[in-house]
This record gives C-alpha cells, sequence and structure tokens, in this order.
C-alpha cells in the first residue's frame, strides 16, 4: 500500500468539529484530493488546479462522455450509488436548455468528504459540472449548498469568481441555498428547490429521469462531479479509481461528529483507514453512515474500503462513511441515537414517518426490540423518500449485530464453563 503523504487540518463547517485530511496516494498529479497539503489548509486555486489538470478541454472534445463514464463504472457518490452514465443518458436524451446541479447540501453530520472537496478542489467539481452541461446543452450550473456551510460558500464563490477571467467558456454558474436539513440533499427535493418549490421529497417514478417531463434538472452529489471532472482530464485509461471516504467519532451521538477525509487506493482495507484517521481504539463501525450496516471491528477489519468490492459482499459504503465507535459508545446507543436524528429530520408528508418514527424511537430508548421491529414492518416501503427505509435498515443491523455478540458471549461462556469442568 502506497503511504500517507500528506495530513492537515481542513477549515471544516463549525457546526461540526474540524477534521483531518489525508491522502493515500503516492505522489501522481492524478488523484481526487491534492497533495502537498500544507499545514493551516491548502486549496486550488484556478491557477494550481489548472498547473495540475491542465485546461479544461474544448467543447466537443469530451470524447463520448456517456461511454467514458461507463468505462468507469460511476455510480452516485451521494450514498444511492444509481448508475451515473443512465441518469446523464436520460438528461441528454430530454434535450437541451436543462440544468445541471451539484448537490454540496451534506446534512448527514458524520459526513465531511463533499465539504472537503468543495474547499482544496473547487475547480475539479466544477469541471465536471461544465463538461456535463456541455454534453446536455444545458443551460445553466446550480450549486446546491446548505445555508449554514459558510466555509464552503467561501471557496465556491472564489472559483465562480477566479473562472471569469479566465474566459472559460461555460454556462452561468449559480449558488442556490439549501434548508439545513438531512432531507435537503435527497435528489427529488433539490429538484423541488431549483424550480422554486417547497423543499421535501417528491414521489420518483423514474430513477432515471427524476425531473419528469422537459428539459433535465441533473443532481450529481459533488464527488461524482469531481470525479467527472478527473475524468474529462485524464480520459478513461488514466482516470484516478480511488476512493474518498469520511471516517467520523461521535461527539455527540447522531448530531456530531469529529471527522477525516482520506482518499485510498483500492486495496485498502477498513483497517488501513481507521488507522490513518487516528480514531484511536474502536470496537465497533457503522458502514455507510446513518443509512448503513452494523459491524464488530473483529468482522469489518479486513473489508476492502471499495464500493464496487463491498457490493458484491451485499455491504455499501453509502456516502463513504465509516462512523467509528469507542468503547464508552455502545451500538445501540448509536443506534438510537441516529434513529433520533432521523426522526427530527422528516419533512412531515407521509404518516408512517411522522408519527412511525417517533414511536420507532421511543421502543429503542426503552430498548423493546419486538416492539421496534414490528414498527419497523410497519413503515418500511411506506416513506416517500427512503429516508426512514435507511433508518430501518440501521436499526435492524445495530439489533443483529447485539445478537450476534450475546450469542458469541454466551458461546465464549459455555467455553468458558466447559473448559473449567475439565480442570
Ligand atoms: S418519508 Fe419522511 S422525510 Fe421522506 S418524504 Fe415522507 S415525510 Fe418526508
Amino acid at each position: 500500500m502506497t503511504m500517507l503523504s500528506t495530513a492537515s487540518i481542513a477549515t471544516m463547517e463549525q457546526t461540526h468539529s474540524a477534521g483531518t485530511t489525508a491522502n493515500l496516494i503516492g505522489n501522481t498529479t492524478s488523484r481526487i484530493l491534492p497533495s502537498g497539503i500544507a499545514a493551516g489548509g491548502w486549496r486550488d486555486d484556478w491557477v494550481a488546479h489548472s498547473a495540475v489538470w491542465g485546461p479544461l478541454p474544448a467543447a466537443g472534445d469530451h470524447g463520448d462522455l456517456v461511454a467514458s463514464i461507463r468505462a468507469i463504472e460511476l455510480t452516485g457518490r451521494g450514498g444511492g450509488h444509481f448508475p451515473t452514465a443512465v441518469k446523464l443518458q436520460a438528461a441528454i436524451a430530454s434535450g437541451p436548455g436543462g440544468s445541471v446541479v451539484i448537490n454540496a447540501a451534506e446534512g448527514e453530520p458524520a459526513s465531511g468528504k463533499d465539504s472537503v472537496l468543495w474547499q482544496y478542489r473547487p475547480h475539479l467539481v466544477l469541471d465536471g459540472a461544465v463538461v456535463v452541461a456541455q454534453a446536455m446543452g444545458a443551460r445553466e450550473i446550480v450549486v446546491w449548498l446548505s445555508a449554514d456551510a459558510v466555509a464552503t460558500r467561501v471557496s465556491i464563490e472564489q472559483a465562480i469568481a477566479e473562472r471569469a477571467p479566465a474566459g472559460v467558456a461555460e454556462p452561468v454558474i449559480r449558488l442556490l441555498l439549501a434548508p439545513e436539513s438531512y432531507v435537503s440533499g435527497e435528489s427529488s427535493a433539490v429538484i423541488a428547490g431549483v424550480r422554486g418549490f417547497p423543499v421535501a421529497p417528491t414521489f420518483v417514478i423514474d430513477p432515471a429521469r427524476p425531473w419528469g417531463e422537459g428539459p433535465a434538472i441533473l443532481v450529481h452529489n459533488t464527488e461524482t462531479m469531481a470525479r467527472i471532472g478527473a475524468l474529462s482530464h485524464t480520459g478513461a485509461d488514466n482516470y484516478p479509481a480511488t476512493n474518498v471516504i469520511t471516517v467520523a467519532r461521535p461527539i455527540v451521538s447522531g448530531r456530531e461528529y469529529e471527522r477525516a477525509v482520506l482518499e485510498v487506493p483500492g486495496p485498502s482495507t477498513i483497517a488501513d483507514a481507521l488507522g490513518l484517521a487516528g480514531v484511536g481504539q474502536a470496537h465497533a463501525i457503522l458502514l455507510g453512515g446513518f443509512a448503513g450496516s452494523w459491524h464488530g471491528i473483529e468482522e469489518a477489519s479486513d473489508l476492502p474500503l471499495d464500493h464496487q468490492l463491498l457490493r458484491q459482499r451485499g455491504l455499501s459504503l453509502g456516502a463513504g462513511i465509516i462512523i467509528a465507535l469507542p468503547e464508552s459508545i455502545d451500538v445501540f446507543q448509536e443506534a438510537t441515537a441516529i434513529a433520533d436524528f432521523l426522526a427530527d429530520s422528516s419533512a412531515g408528508q407521509c404518516g408512517p414517518c411522522v408519527f412511525g418514527m417517533p414511536a420507532l424511537v421511543k421502543s429503542l430508548k426503552r430498548q423493546r426490540v419486538s416492539e421496534v421491529l414490528d414498527l419497523a414492518d410497519v413503515i418500511e416501503g411506506r416513506g416517500g423518500c427512503r429516508m426512514p427505509d435507511g433508518a430501518i435498515r440501521m436499526i435492524r443491523s445495530a439489533i443483529a449485530y447485539d445478537r450476534r455478540r450475546s450469542t458469541s458471549a454466551r458461546a465464549f461462556r459455555r467455553e468458558k464453563a466447559h473448559g473449567e469442568g475439565e480442570f
């Protein structure tokens, strides 16, 4: 494995704790996060960006963008992992005049990679949006950002201002501030917000074209867009097939996390990332963030840190988040706090979510497991968006983890009693 090349404190938003940015990639230019990050923070301005990546290929020189994206098997890095090429193809088929939206609303408090990308590589993200906009003939690029993300907003505004004198031919780029909420980053809620409607998830029939009829409002997560930006410069053969992840440790369970953002090469494992993130001893992890799955550290250490390889095992890195639990925090306690946060984030539209989620949290707090499982059966699949289903997946996984642990503890006690009997 290549060695840690750089580390520094990122200027993450003050609503979350400051984090560390590390890069596991060797000293090549093809990476998503920059190397040589000096202590105190380092940001690629337009000049530095152009020196590393070269000029953006002129419109029409992008080759077949859909084919290139398909070749690298890129999926949505916001957590949904829908094939990016399928969405782009549908957007092109919808005709010119649409909007390209970069989703920078990182509603999950354990996530930090999108803020870091905007603060270190803003032009790589914007390059991705520009080539997508050119491919589909879009009239504008919209950056959808949480209203409380002050440091990220400064970097984005600076980047937009830096590109103008460079004379880059690209559609107008505008910044749109989203309400501070977990569901503000849900793509149907983003589309509603861009259209000027209340920001809340809506029912989507076709995930390839969630905007419905007419010119597309194509929403991609920040990392997805940075990856398309990198691809447009390197081509599929030299594309940096790395993974950018956030490793988080609770400060206030379910609400506030200390975070480290890492870029790791394909062969890395969970143990590599935990070690380099410097999160200390962990007894369990939540793989994939708030909608993810719980694993004991001994089960998870050797798992590959790779979206495709994890999918083959029925697991997901979600939005690239690993929450590491110290001994002082129990899995059930953390799962309850996360469910509580998610219940508070409801957009207040669907009965199973509005009434079911608080009831679920109440049962979790009383540790009435069979009641929790009954409620989960009632709520699952009945929300207007995937938020409740993600919460239920995480809760069921916490219960399953607890049962695995109890079984092995009982087996250990039996073994011990048997062993003691023999002496
Ligand atoms: S499931 Fe909850 S968060 Fe999702 S749309 Fe319905 S009320 Fe809103």
